[in-house]
């Protein structure tokens, strides 16, 4: 017989775990038989010892399996999901969905909401008007099946022990740990019904994980915990110490993706994208290389089918499909206030971070996973690393409804931006690439 107190000492000794205590723990979150204090001893406890590959994949499994496992197979075609694990600016979701699924990938994204500095897919898309991103199982397979592409939040039914865990983890300091992150994030994922999985992961002052050595764990944990599951995952390593795009906000980014999907888009952004939904297009069998999945999705923005796609699923999910044509329409902040340079120099770093702070400051994020957010709100960057500035030109704009904490989060962007005497070379933001089950 297992018993909670047990397996709580056993890793608080170091020991590994079976995959039968592991089970036994996270089916007991639904049996009502593992105090949440018990649990919080054991989220700690892993914390600290760690887990190894075949923990980690068991408890990722057992998490998985809390709630239903979608069945897509109904609808014919390879499913591919992409995952980052955040950053500042990251609006990449909306736009490589569209071109993934204008390619011929079936799309079936669940995405989150943004916490702290770090922002999420579906407080973007709820910033455009009327945009649900709140369908049942069934409508979720309906709008795949019409659309090629759904773009919806984590329901009920899909990794329960994952909602439980991790408020726990919130509460507790036991979020910062590679095989949790993992677990947590490999269930849901594997939980959506698809065949293969892209991962964004970051590293750099505005990731969660700041340290290369931690983000290559992470990826290299998540590709294991696919590979034991059966799918195909790859990992791109990439950096986030300055935010990516020049947007960073909800409608902000909505409209800047737009951009990107119009071939308007900033060149980091844009190609990111790509690179991932090439990625995407590799994984689901519709091109021979990875150079030839880059060409047909750079064609689903020149000959716009991937815009027109993004156009289609907003309609179908309830929003106001004209914005793609006047991004106005978006949420317009009452107030611009420029932040202008005081002297003359080049960016030598501009820290991702405080810039995400400052805009959940102005109410573009969340403080606490309830608080509610400001969809107009944020901040429009005019310079960016590597970038020649000359004194009272603009380095950014801030984007204002309510001013409570507008000298706070000037303060912070103002913070953000370091200036040198010579220009510096911008680095590649895609540090590695991690392959697992198979090309
Ligand atoms: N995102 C998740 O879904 N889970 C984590 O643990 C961290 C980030």
């Amino acid at each position: 017989m297992v018993r909670a107190v047990d397996v709580i000492r056993k890793k608080r000794d170091g020991e590994e775990l079976s995959a039968a205590e592991i089970d036994w723990m996270v089916d007991g979150i639904a049996r009502g038989d593992v105090a949440d204090y018990q649990w919080s001893a054991l989220l700690m406890a892993i914390v600290l010892r760690g887990m190894d590959r075949s923990e980690t994949v068991a408890l990722a499994d057992a998490m998985m399996r809390s709630g239903l496992v979608v069945d897509l197979s109904s609808i014919a075609g390879a499913k591919v999901d992409k995952h980052s694990t955040g950053g500042v600016g990251d609006k990449t979701s909306l736009v490589l969905a569209p071109i993934a699924a204008a390619a011929g990938v079936l799309v079936p994204m669940v995405s989150g909401r943004g916490l702290g500095h770090a922002g999420g897919t579906l407080d973007k898309l709820e910033s455009i008007p009327g945009f649900r991103v709140d369908a049942t199982l069934d409508r979720y397979r309906e709008i795949l099946r019409e659309t090629g592409l759904v773009l919806i939040g984590q329901t009920a039914e899909i990794a329960p022990a994952d909602k439980f865990l991790y408020a726990l983890r919130d509460a507790t300091s036991t979020v910062e740990s590679v095989p949790l992150i993992a677990a947590s994030i490999m269930s849901k994922k594997l939980a959506e019904g698809i065949d293969g999985l892209v991962l964004d992961v970051k590293f750099g002052n505005g990731a969660y994980l700041p340290d290369l050595a931690d983000a290559r764990r992470l990826a290299e944990t998540m590709c294991d915990v696919g590979r034991s599951m059966g799918k195909k995952v790859v990992a791109l390593i990439t950096r986030m110490d300055q935010p990516l795009g020049l947007a960073v906000g909800n409608a902000v980014e909505v409209a800047e993706s737009i951009a990107c999907l119009k071939g308007e888009g900033p060149d980091d952004l844009t190609g990111l994208s790509l690179d991932l939904a090439a990625e995407m297009v590799k994984l689901a069998g519709l091109a021979g290389t990875i150079e030839e999945a880059r060409g047909i999705c750079e064609r689903t923005i020149q000959d716009g089918s991937a815009l027109e796609r993004f156009r289609r699923v907003i309609a179908v999910q309830g929003g106001d499909a004209r914005v793609v044509d006047d991004p106005e329409l978006l949420p317009q902040p009452r107030r611009k206030v420029e932040l202008k340079a005081d002297r003359p120099g080049w960016i030598s770093r501009l820290d991702a971070r405080p810039i995400g702070e400052a805009s959940m400051l102005l109410g573009a994020g969340r403080v606490r996973v309830d608080s509610a957010i400001d969809p107009a709100v944020g901040v429009i960057l005019h310079k960016k690393l590597g970038d020649r500035v000359e004194p009272g030109e603009p380095l950014c704009t801030l984007l204002v409804d309510d001013e409570a904490e507008l000298d706070r989060a000037r303060e912070m962007i103002e913070g953000a931006y370091h200036l040198g005497e010579a220009g510096v070379e911008v680095p590649a933001l895609i540090v590695d690439r991690l392959i697992a089950g198979g090309e």
